[in-house]
């Protein structure tokens, strides 16, 4: 069974951890280095990407983690997580860590505050079988992406002030999304991660049969 790390310093974590099981994967939590052993991906969940920077440094995560990406391991990141994995954050703390791993550049709580959050139906590319719900909670916007992103989903129509901003981004063996696919009992986006690490391990089933339908 592939076994996936959840970062378990701040945030939904419980929630991923419904839905990779569901998805059919054994959870773990990572909080130390250590915890990181055996782990086939790792789970960014949604939080306080300036809280959990904060607790990369102090959990001695942050340079254990830097090296996985960089040596390959899939990471998927939702919301704050996407933050902590993009290459460049507006509007954070100065000394807010990103690991960089993958090549755009996100505005923290750029749709608006709490009361601005919302839900809207999206068209994923590589999701078959419908749109996928989506809850946006003070998410950040992709100001820009770099050419070797693949954007596979975009807010439908004009957002608050943001026209079709990227929501689902993915570089090599990082996705992210900008909402919180672990929220909501679909559980195809987590499918999809999963299909990232198994196409890399080269053991795990592929997309079409994670995904389909
Ligand atoms: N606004 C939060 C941040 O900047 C992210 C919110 C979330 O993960 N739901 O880290």
């Amino acid at each position: 069974m592939v076994r996936v790390g959840i970062l378990a310093l701040q945030g939904d974590v419980a929630e991923h951890r419904r839905a990779l099981a569901d998805a059919g994967a054994e959870a773990v939590s990572v909080r130390r280095p250590a915890d990181l052993d055996g782990v086939d991906g790792l789970v960014l969940p949604g939080g306080e990407s300036t809280t959990v920077s904060m607790l990369l440094d102090s959990s001695g995560l942050a340079a254990p983690l830097t090296r996985a990406v960089r040596d390959g391991m899939p990471m998927f990141g939702t919301c704050a997580g996407m933050i902590l994995l993009a290459s460049s954050a507006d509007d954070g703390r100065p000394d807010q860590r990103l690991l960089g791993a993958i090549d755009i550049r996100v505005r923290r709580n750029g749709y608006g505050r709490q009361a601005q959050s919302f839900e809207c139906d999206l068209a994923v590319d590589e999701i078959d079988g419908g749109p996928v719900h989506a809850v946006f909670i003070r998410a950040p916007v992709v100001v820009s992406a770099g050419p070797g992103v693949d954007v596979l989903a975009r807010l439908p129509g004009p957002g608050p002030g943001t026209g079709a901003a990227p929501v689902v981004c993915r570089q090599g063996h990082v996705l992210v999304s900008a909402f919180h696919p672990e929220l909501t009992a679909d559980r195809r986006v987590h499918q999809l991660f999963l299909s990232m690490i198994g196409a890399r391990s080269g053991t795990g089933p592929g997309v079409a049969a994670l995904v389909g339908g």
